[in-house]
């Protein structure tokens, strides 16, 4: 089960130290634009007061990190989150990515935004609950 969100404004929490991971493709930039500067910016902000840690996780491959670090600069991502990306590649799932690579037990929760379902849906095979949004350009009703 994930929430369907059309802006960053809609991802809510109020915990100190959570962990957000959030996609690249199609929920940050699309189309060579920021999907929702507004929203990232004031989400990071938040992020930023309640202590919390952000990372991009992309299924790009790692040898794709120039070009990426150019694209997101362009749009306007802070340099301070240039270094936070992880390349997951094709190779596994996001939620395979998460459970092999990233030590999530730390953080009081963990949100992962994707606009894709199959890797929202790849983390319930995490020990540790996470709460994911599918960011949308549109909602549908159900
Ligand atoms: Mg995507």
């Amino acid at each position: 089960m994930f929430h369907q969100i059309v802006s960053f404004h809609e991802v809510q929490w109020t915990e100190e130290n959570i962990l957000l991971l959030c996609d690249i493709d199609h929920t940050v930039l699309h189309n060579g634009k920021h999907t929702d500067k507004e929203g990232f910016d004031q989400m990071l902000l938040r992020l930023k007061a309640l202590n919390g840690t952000f990372l991009f996780l992309t299924a790009r491959h790692w040898d794709e990190e120039e070009i990426t670090k150019h694209q997101l600069k362009y749009i306007g991502i802070p340099d301070s989150l240039l270094q936070n990306i992880q390349f997951a590649g094709h190779h596994m799932t996001k939620g395979e990515f998460i459970r092999d690579y990233l030590s999530v037990e730390q953080y009081a929760r963990v949100l992962f935004i994707d606009d894709f379902p199959e890797y929202l849906e790849s983390t319930h095979i995490l020990s540790t609950p996470i709460t994911c949004y599918q960011f949308v350009s549109e909602k549908k009703d159900n």
